[in-house]
């Protein structure tokens, strides 16, 4: 059964530093396919859209989105914009409770990266699922989205990343 993980909170160490590479032979490991399923469980748990390894204290280049209700985990992904057109939206994020602000992203990306079963993927995305997916990468620099944000909101009930 897949467990429920903490999720770390500012001013955490592990929100702040960059994350390591995972080594792609591990993916198959049982414990490796373990922490992707209680990832999954934690985001689920915390009513999140998405969650990167970080944030429950492991700096490695994982993260998770909810895709139709499914956890779709990414490894050590790269990010691609592909326009320069610009999204402002707001944002918020499980490791910082209570902030909310609007923040610009790419419109458009690619993402390229393993899935779980350690195959090469490759994903254009566009609109919130853009936005999500360049949050939780941020999250592998040790970038959080009040560095980048231009203005605090007041929060909608949009979910948290
Ligand atoms: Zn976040």
């Amino acid at each position: 059964m897949p467990k429920v993980l903490d999720i770390v909170k500012e001013p955490a160490k592990s929100l702040r530093k960059p994350s390591q590479a995972v080594d792609v032979a591990q993916i198959g490991t049982p414990e490796f396919q373990a922490f992707l399923d209680d990832l999954g469980e934690t985001m689920f748990a915390a009513d999140g859209v998405g969650i990167a390894a970080p944030q429950v204290g492991s700096n490695i280049r994982v993260f998770v989105v909810n895709e139709k209700d499914k956890p779709v985990v990414y490894i050590n992904p790269v990010v691609e914009v592909l326009s320069e057109a610009v999204v402002e939206s707001e944002e918020g994020c499980l490791s910082v409770p209570g902030i909310w602000g609007i923040v610009p992203r790419a419109k458009k990306i690619r993402l390229k990266a393993y899935d779980r079963h350690g195959r090469r993927i490759e994903v254009d995305a566009k609109g919130y699922s853009a936005i999500i997916i360049q949050h939780e990468f941020d999250h592998l620099q040790g970038i959080l989205f009040v560095d980048k944000m231009t203005h605090a909101t007041k929060g909608t009930d949009k979910k948290a990343v």
